[in-house]
C-alpha cells in the first residue's frame, strides 16, 4: 500500500465518526424537484459530475432499492420523502455536522468527503445508511447491521463513476456508511 493511499484510507476512517446521524422532527420549503423516483423528490443542488450524468435517476433508484432490500424497507414508506444532494462538505443534522441526515420526512446528503474530496457517484454517498434510518428509525444505531452492509457494497461496487474530467470507477466504501453501535 502507498503512502498516498495509507492516507486515503485513514481519511476515510476519520469520515466515520461524522458519518451520518437521524433525527426526528424537522422539515422543509415547498420546492420544485429536479425530478422523483418511485415517490421520491430528488432536489438536485450539487455541482457533483455524477448528479448531472445521464443514468443518475436510474443509479439513485437501483441504489435506493438495493439499501432497501438490505433493510427491509418498502418504496411505499419513501413516497413523498425528499433526498437533497448539496455542495457543501457536511450537513447539519440534530445539531452536529454529518455527512448525511434523515430527519422529518427528509434526506440530506453531501456529495462530498473529507478524504475523498467530491464522491464520483451517489453510491459512494451517505444515501445507503440515511435509506436504512427512512426505513428502520434506529437513531441510536443499535442494529448490528449498522456495522455490517459488506453485501450491499458489493452489489453496488463495479459501476461506473463520473467527475469533471471524464469518467472513473465507482468505489463503495462500507466504512463510510458504517456507524458504531449504541452511539447517535
Ligand atoms: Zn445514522
Amino acid at each position: 500500500m502507498s503512502l498516498a493511499s495509507t492516507q486515503k484510507l485513514f481519511a476515510v476512517i476519520a469520515t466515520v465518526a461524522l458519518a451520518a446521524c437521524a433525527g426526528g422532527s424537522g422539515g422543509g420549503a415547498e420546492q420544485t424537484p429536479s425530478f422523483s423516483v418511485q415517490g421520491v423528490n430528488v432536489f438536485v443542488e450539487t455541482s457533483a459530475a455524477f448528479a448531472k450524468a445521464p443514468d443518475f435517476p436510474s443509479r439513485l433508484e437501483s441504489t435506493i432499492d438495493a439499501a432497501l432490500r438490505y433493510w427491509g424497507g418498502s418504496w411505499s414508506a419513501l413516497d413523498g420523502m425528499s433526498l437533497t444532494l448539496v455542495d457543501e462538505p457536511t450537513v447539519p443534522c440534530e445539531g452536529v455536522e454529518a455527512l448525511g441526515c434523515f430527519e422529518g420526512g427528509a434526506i440530506h446528503l453531501t456529495t462530498r468527503d473529507p478524504g475523498l474530496g467530491t464522491f464520483a457517484c451517489v453510491e459512494e454517498t451517505v444515501l445507503v445508511h440515511e435509506i436504512g434510518h427512512a426505513a428502520i428509525g434506529d437513531p441510536n444505531h443499535t442494529d448490528p447491521r449498522w456495522m455490517e452492509m459488506d453485501s450491499l457494497a458489493t452489489e453496488l461496487g463495479g459501476r461506473e463513476g463520473y467527475t469533471s474530467l471524464g469518467e472513473v470507477p465507482c468505489t463503495t466504501y462500507v466504512s463510510v456508511w458504517r456507524h458504531p453501535l449504541g452511539s447517535p
